[in-house]
């Protein structure tokens, strides 16, 4: 079961109705988002919509919205100068690490598509119905749940519980986990409007805009053509003791005179639509499960949007947490194999919050001042590069980094697989395109004595294995012999991935390639009894 069906709760019964596992997701709100809310969707998050089967779908929507490869800069106002530029496109430099790329899509535009494909592979999805107990024993969850219209209350059982339920979590309260970081900085808002910003553009493809002057620090997305999007108010007033309780006493002409201001013209109608009030906070759960309930999303961490990490993050949540419920829950690997989530997506997360926070320092409130700040990191090293460290990992070296760059990370245990374009036939895929369902034994062109050792364990251990040697020439053909470099191995070497797509276990060579190597490795990474 999960509580909210928002961009996490439906990422996770999206992804479990991947593995063939049909959850029930239960929602609050009627219908899917109505504000656009997140929009920058990183290549990690792409990549698991190309697994699911949604990224073609995403990547056309995405260009009805937005045009693609903007950039992030910082302006004092749109009519006005240009302060810095962050990312000057947003796809230059990253094509080669992946499939697919980077983009925007609001979640308003992104949820039904998820919706639909999540339906398709059985979820269960009940809007308008809010979870208002929750009881936990041995082998099960029971929550009560109520349908807001009818006032009909149900208890429904569950074996575990993905608690989506946003920021303001009510289970991780009920459940006094407790939110570690640097709390609440600012009361912010988000005022969405329309109004002819084209023009002021000059030209100019901006996916997000800050703007920093001595009146007021935030940003804009716009969408096309332009003539309607929002403006983040994180604070206004002087840079050095700004008023960062933008929230309180705000007005329709408050609203307007901050958008105004970040326009830098006065003669552009502007009509509000909208505004939402949130907290700008950098926080982590002390523990992301407690027994069968798993923190995911916002639920778990909340950082400032300046980097567009939130959304993603609780998605990869998701994707981690899917695969280990569905093998857990079909008895092809042990419970305790769950116990691997929290660290593996704790530390993910406490990093991705600590650059969301630098960046909104840097960015927009450098007042904050850096003492206890981490340096920014390459985005690469956020969105690709963070490394698992958990009991469903077999290291094969001592040295423990956060997280590396991804054109580096080499398919070392613990970081994701990388990808490499191979054929099968007149086709060209990704060895990304190889993850997703059963764990994957990839071997280079000389390790056809793992592929055999692989076949032996498979049938010893019932664990379903999809086995893959990678010749120059061949079914599936690594034409540029790539491979092994970019996995750290040599031709006569192989790596298992897990469904999430990292590396669990490497052998450089086919020196030891033996079945019993194998089984042992997947019982350990299962955390199946030996
Ligand atoms: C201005 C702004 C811009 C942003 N831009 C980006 C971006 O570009 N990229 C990005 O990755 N992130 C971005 N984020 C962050 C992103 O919006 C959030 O991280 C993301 O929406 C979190 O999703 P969630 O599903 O975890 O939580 P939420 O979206 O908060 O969803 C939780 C859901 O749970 C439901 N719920 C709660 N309690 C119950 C209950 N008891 N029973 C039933 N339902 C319940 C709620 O109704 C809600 O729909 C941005 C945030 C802001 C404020």
């Amino acid at each position: 079961m999960i509580v909210g069906g928002s961009l996490v709760g439906m990422s996770t019964a999206l992804l479990l109705g991947h593995h063939g596992i049909r959850a029930l997701a239960v929602e609050h709100h009627r219908g899917t988002a109505i504000h656009p809310r997140a929009a920058q969707i990183s290549q990690r998050t792409m990549e698991v919509f190309r697994t699911v089967g949604v990224e073609q779908i995403v990547r056309r929507e995405s260009d009805k919205q937005f045009v693609q490869d903007g950039a992030i800069n910082a302006v004092e106002s749109l009519a006005g100068k240009e302060i810095a530029a962050y990312i000057p496109n947003l796809n230059d430099g990253v094509r080669d690490v992946s499939p697919t790329i980077r983009l925007f899509i609001t979640q308003s535009l992104l949820e039904p598509l998820l919706k639909q494909r999540a339906q398709e592979l059985g979820a269960e999805l009940r809007f308008g119905t809010e979870m208002i107990s929750c009881e936990q024993d041995a082998d099960g969850v029971t929550a009560t749940i109520r349908d807001r219209d009818s006032g009909r209350t149900e208890a429904v059982r569950a074996r575990y519980l993905v608690a989506a339920d946003g920021a303001r979590s009510t289970l991780r309260e009920r459940l006094g986990i407790p939110m570690l970081g640097h709390g609440t900085f600012s009361n912010s808002i988000t005022i969405y409007f329309r109004g002819d910003l084209g023009p002021l553009l000059r030209g100019r493809n901006l996916s997000v805009i800050y703007i920093t002057n001595p009146e007021l620090r935030g940003f804009f997305r716009l969408e096309k053509p332009f003539d309607r999007g929002f403006l983040v108010v994180n604070a206004v007033g002087d840079p050095a003791h700004p008023v960062t309780d933008v929230s309180a006493g705000l007005s329709d002409e408050k609203c307007i005179a901050y958008i105004r201001c970040a326009i830098g013209d006065d003669q552009v109608p502007i009509t509000i639509e909208n505004v939402m009030h949130w907290n700008a906070r950098a926080d982590v759960a002390e523990h992301l499960r407690a027994g069968r309930i798993f923190l995911a999303g916002d639920a778990a961490h909340v950082m400032p949007p300046n980097g567009g990490f939130g959304g993603n993050t609780g998605v990869q949540d998701a994707h981690n947490l899917a695969w280990k419920l569905a093998m857990v829950l079909k008895g092809q690997a042990g419970a305790e194999l769950l116990a691997s989530y929290e660290p593996e997506r704790r530390s993910a997360a406490a990093f991705t919050v600590e650059q969301a926070y630098s960046r909104y320092v840097t960015r927009s409130a450098p007042y904050l001042g850096t003492e206890g700040m981490q340096p920014v990191e390459n985005d690469l090293n956020i969105e690709l590069g963070y490394c698992y460290y958990s009991d469903a990992i077999i290291p094969d070296s001592d040295e423990r980094p956060a997280h590396l760059n991804p054109r580096e990370s080499r398919g070392r245990p613990g970081t994701r697989a990388p990808h490499v374009w191979l054929r099968r036939g007149s086709e060209q895929l990704s060895t990304l395109d190889l993850f997703g369902g059963n764990f994957t034994m990839l071997a280079g062109p000389e390790g056809s004595s793992w592929c055999e050792a692989a076949r032996e364990a498979a049938a010893q251990t019932g664990i379903e294995l999809d086995i893959h040697r990678l010749e120059t020439q061949g079914a599936l053909a690594d034409p540029e012999r790539a491979f092994p470099a970019a996995y750290g191995i040599t031709p006569g070497g192989a790596v298992l991935v897990r469904p999430d797509g990292f590396v669990a276990w490497r052998a450089q060579s086919a020196e030891r390639a033996s079945a019993p190597q194998l089984s042992g490795a997947l019982t350990s990474i299962l955390c199946r009894k030996a």
